[in-house]
């Protein structure tokens, strides 16, 4: 009796082991897989810290900081010391480890690295934030003084508001035509907006614009910058944030083009989309419309001088 006992707890240590050894084996291959993909220029190295930001327990996120960069192409272990040294990031951590501002200066290392070796860079500019905290606004300012900054004309299943025109404000199609294009593929990104309507980026006009070499601005809802982060893992994302609580209601409120049930609606999202702040690379306050846009458009510039 006290024998067998014996035997069946003696037995899964051993079993363990070799199952943890293999699990290591395994991981570390997919490691591998990983560093080889970016090395080989078939994964781009934004898409590697999105994942490991999203998921740090896998394999990106297992990923040492140092094993990540030499795996960039051109960055070489002397130029890795010296990066992790600029950044403040021990040589020991791993991707999924480091603390939120040390994961933002490594994305905005690695996105300027990305842009000057011949990617889209800042090319792709997504301007989100909180419902009524003036993307609108501000998206129009730009339309209006930078002639050279694209806006990307979403389509929508929402009926047209006054003064609204089609092909300029939005693309308003039928929920028939958004399935369609949602199935032929059509749309880089989309959502369904305050539980209520489809909001999504036609991809074409966006693609056409970064290889003719211009500058796109999506202004989107922030389930659409996370779809377009991992759609295209260069974009630049914005945050626009109100100057108060107090001041996104009194702009929500004051609008008056939604009903009382719908403004409770949006105020609710708003409070959720907040808490996504951390996720983007810059954040812009809207206390000015005309500086807002302009802090928004030099985001766009090539960042030569910037770092
Ligand atoms: P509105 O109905 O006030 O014009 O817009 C409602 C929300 O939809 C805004 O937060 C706006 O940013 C978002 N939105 C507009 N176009 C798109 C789009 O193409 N994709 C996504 N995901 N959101 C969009």
């Amino acid at each position: 009796m006290a024998d067998s006992t014996k035997k069946t707890t003696a037995a899964p240590p051993e079993v363990d082991r070799v199952a943890a050894s293999r699990a290591a084996v395994a991981a570390r291959r997919a490691r591998a897989a990983v560093k080889a993909a970016v090395a080989d220029g078939s994964r781009s190295p934004l898409d590697v810290l999105r994942e490991a930001y999203e998921a740090p327990e896998g394999v990106e996120g297992r990923l040492r900081g140092t094993e990540f960069l030499t795996s960039i192409p051109a960055i070489g272990a002397t130029k890795t010391a010296r990066i992790m040294d600029e950044l403040e990031i021990s040589t020991s951590k791993r991707l999924g480890g480091l603390g939120r501002l040390q994961r933002r200066r490594l994305r905005q290392f690695v996105a300027d690295w990305v842009a000057s070796h011949g990617g889209t860079g800042d090319r792709l500019v997504v301007l989100a934030g909180p419902t009524a905290v003036g993307k609108g606004t501000v998206a129009s300012y730009i339309r209006r003084h930078h002639p050279d900054v694209r806006l990307s004309v979403s389509a929508t299943t929402r009926p047209p508001r006054p003064g609204e025109v089609e092909g300029e404000h939005y693309y308003f199609v039928s929920d028939a035509e958004f399935d369609r294009m949602v199935g032929a593929g059509e749309l880089l990104e989309w959502a369904t907006v305050h539980n209520a309507s489809r909001y999504g980026t036609p991809r074409r006009p966006v693609e056409e614009a970064i290889a003719s070499g211009d500058s796109v601005l999506l202004e989107i809802d922030i389930q659409g910058a996370r779809s377009v982060r991992r759609a295209m893992p260069e974009a630049t994302l914005v945050f626009l944030l109100p100057p108060s609580w107090e001041e996104l209601v009194r702009r929500l409120v004051g609008r008056g083009t939604e009903s009382p049930a719908e403004q409770q609606r949006r105020l609710e999202t708003a409070r959720v989309e907040l808490a996504a702040v951390e996720e983007f690379d810059h954040q812009v306050v809207n206390v000015d419309v005309g500086e807002a846009a302009q802090k928004v458009v030099d985001l766009m510039r090539p960042r030569k001088g910037r770092r």
